[in-house]
């Protein structure tokens, strides 16, 4: 990929997004998500909203798609965390279901920003990764992604 986060084009569907959905910096970093995968989508999201200049940063509680979900991965590791210690495992990999709401009103965003970088939320599954990363790097538990 040869675009960035200042390329014009780029600028001119995160603002067409910005204009009609509050959305946090997770969300609005996925549908760049194939731009400089380096970054994060939160980061991402970040540098667009600051390149734009005139958007205030959504707290991910008042997301139009995720409603702060995404931002909830201390708390789900937390749960996890508590409902292994019940089983005994060598290795082991969370699966997840997203709802068919935010599924719809993913696909409802994605049709009308019309990215050719966009990620989905059930693809990527960011969320998913992320706990069980940082699940596998409490000591005693292993996660095999295989
Ligand atoms: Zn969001």
């Amino acid at each position: 990929m040869t675009k960035d986060l200042n390329d014009k084009e780029i600028l001119k569907v995160a603002e067409k997004i910005l204009l009609n959905y509050k959305l946090c910096d997770y969300c609005l970093g996925r549908v760049f998500a194939k731009i400089d995968t380096k970054m994060t989508n939160k980061e991402k999201g970040e540098i667009l909203r600051k390149n734009l200049k005139k958007y205030k940063k959504i707290d991910a509680k008042n997301c139009w798609l995720c409603s702060g979900i995404l931002s909830e991965i201390k708390h789900f590791v937390d749960i996890t965390y508590k409902a292994l210690k019940k089983y005994e495992y060598d290795t082991f990999l969370i699966g997840s279901k997203i709802d068919e709401e935010i599924l719809e009103k993913e696909q409802n965003l994605l049709n009308f920003a019309e990215s050719d970088f966009s990620e989905s939320i059930k693809l990527r599954n960011y969320k998913l990764k992320t706990i069980n990363v940082k699940l596998g790097l409490i000591p005693g538990i292993s996660i095999s992604f295989s």
